[in-house]
């Protein structure tokens, strides 16, 4: 079997869905591969260490698309690319399925085999896979980062021959998988760092970090986590409370880090315009969540805002292809522990329709849409 894995075409995206190091893996399996020269190389990834690891360098994407039958990408293909994919080729990737139904479409009417990898379970078994982990750590991780470099002034106390420098004060709103990572980098930089979540069970990880936990309605965080550990959207009673909360927080702090997401939705406001409006000149604001609709009002993806009274709000858009070489490292190793489960011990190609991991994530085979999420209700998922 041939795999081939080309350049990412989508705007802000500098990672690649293989490494050299991964290239080495699928060819002990067994794999032919092929490598769209450049593909790697805005996340450090030379056409010449794929090709030390074994791959072949097709001259363009059509070159390396034409014959494959694996293909390994990071995002959704852009408007004409499917069309370069051979019928019954299997197609690996972030293909945000259930915002771009028309793409679901088109897999199946081009007969390609497509697989999301952000519907990976959240299972133990599933871990090596777990894609949306993988890139929110180093999202997190990065936001703290940008933060400091906007910031005009450091994190750490400071006692120096010519005064002291106050440690930064920096509020983590949002403690999942980005929101705790950027609790340890705030802490090892030096901040003093505070963060708060909707869900119980973030408090202990957050002050197991050495941060402190703000807790805005105990009762109300027993039910706001749903049975797959995600939040629930919370109501208008505690959110009020919440910015109460906040905004009493906020006079004592410097640094913002916004990562609160709700699957399906947009993401909730934290941050009001007026919040915003009372934080002291030079403190900044990362809106982690601006691509899905954003924490903060007034954040815009693409862009740093500077408001009136002088706050930054930091807008990036795809925030762990700021950091590609490690975020397209760890891709490139979940897509792989994928593509394990699509070859038997025997090395052959072969895909377990009952495996809980394949049937969540699989989207379309041999011309049918089959994913139970995206079929309409009416439609048992026992009759695709
Ligand atoms: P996410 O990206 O969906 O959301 C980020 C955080 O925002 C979450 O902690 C959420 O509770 C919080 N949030 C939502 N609305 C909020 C609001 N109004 N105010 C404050 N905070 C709000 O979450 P995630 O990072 O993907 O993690 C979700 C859960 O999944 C966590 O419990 C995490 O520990 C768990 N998880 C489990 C596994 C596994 O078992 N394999 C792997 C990864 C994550």
């Amino acid at each position: 079997m041939k795999v081939a894995i080309v350049k990412e075409r989508r705007a802000h995206e500098r990672r690649v869905a293989a490494t050299p190091d991964t290239v080495k893996q699928m060819i002990a399996l067994g794999l032919g591969v092929s490598v769209e020269t450049g593909a790697g190389a805005e996340a450090g990834f030379l056409d010449a260490a794929y090709e030390a690891a074994g791959a072949g360098i097709a001259a363009d994407e059509a070159a390396a698309l034409g014959d494959a039958d694996l293909v390994l990408k990071v995002q959704r293909p852009v408007d004409g690319e499917i069309g370069k994919l051979k019928r019954g080729a299997v197609l690996i990737g972030l293909l945000a399925p259930t915002q771009n139904k028309a793409d679901v479409d088109a897999y199946a009417q081009a007969g390609v085999n497509a697989f999301a990898l952000e519907l990976v379970p959240r299972i133990t078994r599933a871990q090596t896979m777990d894609v949306l982990s993988s890139q929110a750590n180093l999202a997190g991780y990065k936001s703290v980062i940008d933060a400091a470099g906007e910031f005009g002034r450091a994190f750490p106390m400071m006692m120096t021959a010519a005064g002291t420098i106050k440690a930064a004060r920096v509020l983590i709103m949002g403690a999942g998988v980005a929101g705790l990572q950027a609790i340890a980098t705030a802490r090892r930089l030096g901040a003093i760092v505070s963060a708060t979540d909707v869900r119980a069970a973030a408090k202990e990880q957050v002050e197991s970090l050495g941060a402190t936990f703000i807790t805005v309605d105990q009762e109300a965080a027993k039910s706001a986590e749903t049975a797959g550990g995600y939040a629930r959207e919370m109501g208008e009673d505690y959110q009020r409370r919440q910015r109460e909360k906040v905004t009493e927080a906020l006079k004592r702090t410097d640094i913002v880090i916004c990562t609160a997401l709700i699957p399906g939705r947009k993401a909730p406001i934290l941050l009001t315009a007026d919040m915003v409006a009372a934080m002291a000149p030079g403190s900044v604001v990362v809106d982690l969540a601006v691509e899905a609709g954003g924490n903060v009002e007034g954040s815009q993806a693409g862009s740093t805002v500077t408001t009136a009274n002088g706050v930054r709000i930091v807008g990036h858009q795809n925030m762990p292809s700021r950091i590609a070489v490690d975020a397209s490292m760890l891709y490139a190793r979940n897509v792989m522990a994928f593509l394990h489960l699509l070859f038997d011990q025997e090395k052959q190609f072969r895909v377990d329709r009952s495996d809980e991991i394949i049937k969540a994530t699989l989207l379309t085979m041999d011309g049918a849409i089959v994913n139970p999420a995206l079929l309409p209700a009416a439609v048992p998922a026992a009759a695709s």
